[in-house]
C-alpha cells in the first residue's frame, strides 16, 4: 500500500485553494467525522471548503450540528465552485461516492483511507489499512497542517475513531488508537458524548425490529454463521428505516460460537445491502469482494439487486463454502 503519500496528500492540500471533500454513501461514523474533520481543519488554514456526501445523513449524528454544512449530490454546482481537489475519505472505490463519481476524472483526486480493498482510483493515494479509522489519518494530516484544534474538532474527530473501532473493542483498537483517542480527550472531546449519541439514542420501534430481525435469525455451519434479513416490508410494517438497523449485525455476531455473521436489508424495493461482520479468523471482505462490495477483514458489505430471498440463499451458501476454506 502506498503509506508514504501522505507528505504528498498534505502538501497538496497545503496549496489548494479550493477542496470539494466527499464521503461515501450510506456514510457511517468515521466516514462523517473524517469529512468533517478535514472540512474544519481546511476552514481552518482560510480554505473554501465544501463538504458533500450522495446520501442522507443519518440522523442518530444530527447532534452534531456540523453535519449541516455537508452537502447533497443535488446542491453542488461544480463548474461554479471549480475546486483544485477532491478529496475523498473513507471510501475504497469510485462508486463508494456515489453519483459525485462522474466527477473524478475532470479533477485531482486525492484519496485518504484505510480500507485494504480500495482500488486507488485517486490521482494520489494514501491508502493505509493498519489505520483502525479514516478518521485517524485525518488527525495526521490535520497535524502535519499545523491546525488548531477547539473542542468541537477533537469531538468530531474522536467520532470516527469511537465508532470504527466499536468503542474500543474491535481488534483494530491498538495502541496507536487508544493514543490518538487520549490525544483528542485531552484537546477537550468527550468520548461519553458520542458514546450516547450513537449507542443510546434508540426509538422504541427499533426494538420492535430488532424483535423481527430476531425471529428471522439462522444458524449455519455448526453454529458459525449467523444470519438474518429485514425486508422492504418488514421496515414499513414496523414504521422503521434502514437506519434503524444500524448495530444489527454486531448483534447477530454477537452470539456465543458465532464466527461470521451477516445482514441483509432491503433498504430501497429490490435493492439489498449486506453487512458482513466476524471475530476472530474469518475474512469477510473476501467474500464481499465476490460479489461486487468491499471492507475489511472483520467487517465488509455490498449492495445488490434482486429479491431479497434468492440474495440471502446465494450469499449463505458462498459464506458456508467460503468459512470451509478459510476453516483454520
Ligand atoms: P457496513 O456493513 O457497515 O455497511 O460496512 C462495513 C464495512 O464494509 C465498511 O468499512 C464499509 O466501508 C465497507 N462496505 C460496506 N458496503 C460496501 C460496498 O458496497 N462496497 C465497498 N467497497 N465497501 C463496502
Ligand atoms: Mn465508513
Ligand atoms: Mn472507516
Amino acid at each position: 500500500m502506498v503509506a508514504n503519500n501522505f507528505l504528498n496528500i498534505v502538501a497538496n492540500l497545503k496549496q489548494a485553494n479550493k477542496v470539494l471533500v466527499l464521503g461515501h454513501i450510506m456514510p457511517d461514523g468515521d466516514d462523517i467525522s473524517s469529512v468533517l474533520s478535514l472540512t474544519l481543519g481546511l476552514k481552518k488554514l482560510g480554505k473554501e471548503v465544501i463538504p458533500a456526501i450522495d446520501w442522507k445523513i443519518p440522523s442518530y449524528l444530527g447532534e452534531i450540528d456540523e453535519v449541516l454544512l455537508i452537502k447533497s449530490f443535488e446542491e453542488i454546482d461544480i463548474k461554479n465552485f471549480a475546486p483544485d481537489i477532491i478529496a475523498i475519505v473513507d471510501a475504497s472505490s469510485p462508486d463508494r461516492v456515489g453519483r459525485f463519481s462522474q466527477y473524478l476524472n475532470d479533477y485531482n483526486v486525492l484519496v485518504i483511507d484505510h480500507h485494504a480493498t480500495n482500488t486507488l482510483f485517486g490521482n494520489i493515494n494514501w491508502v493505509d489499512p493498519t489505520f483502525g479509522a479514516t478518521a485517524q489519518m485525518i488527525l495526521r494530516i490535520n497535524r502535519e497542517l499545523e491546525v488548531e484544534y477547539d473542542e468541537r474538532l477533537a469531538l468530531i474527530n474522536l467520532l470516527g475513531i469511537e465508532t470504527d473501532t466499536g468503542f474500543f473493542r474491535y481488534s483494530n483498537a491498538d495502541e496507536r488508537v487508544f493514543k490518538d483517542a487520549a490525544a483528542l480527550i485531552s484537546l477537550g472531546a468527550k468520548p461519553d458524548v458520542i458514546a450516547r449519541m450513537v449507542l443510546e439514542n434508540k426509538r422504541l420501534e427499533q426494538f420492535k425490529l430488532l424483535s423481527r430481525m430476531i425471529e428471522k435469525l439462522k444458524i449455519e455451519s455448526d453454529g458459525l454463521l449467523a444470519y438474518s434479513y429485514l425486508s422492504k416490508e418488514d421496515y414499513e410494517e414496523l414504521n422503521c428505516t434502514d437506519e434503524d438497523s444500524g448495530g444489527f449485525v454486531s448483534e447477530i455476531r454477537s452470539i456465543k460460537g458465532v464466527e461470521v455473521a451477516i445482514f441483509f436489508y432491503e433498504y430501497t424495493e429490490g435493492e439489498i445491502h449486506i453487512s458482513f461482520r466476524s471475530k476472530e479468523w474469518f475474512d469477510v471482505s473476501k467474500v464481499a469482494l465476490l460479489i461486487g462490495g468491499g471492507g475489511h477483514p472483520r467487517a465488509a458489505g455490498a449492495s445488490v439487486k434482486g429479491k431479497i430471498e434468492d440474495i440471502v440463499d446465494e450469499v449463505v451458501k458462498l459464506t458456508i463454502s467460503e468459512i470451509k476454506n478459510q476453516k483454520p
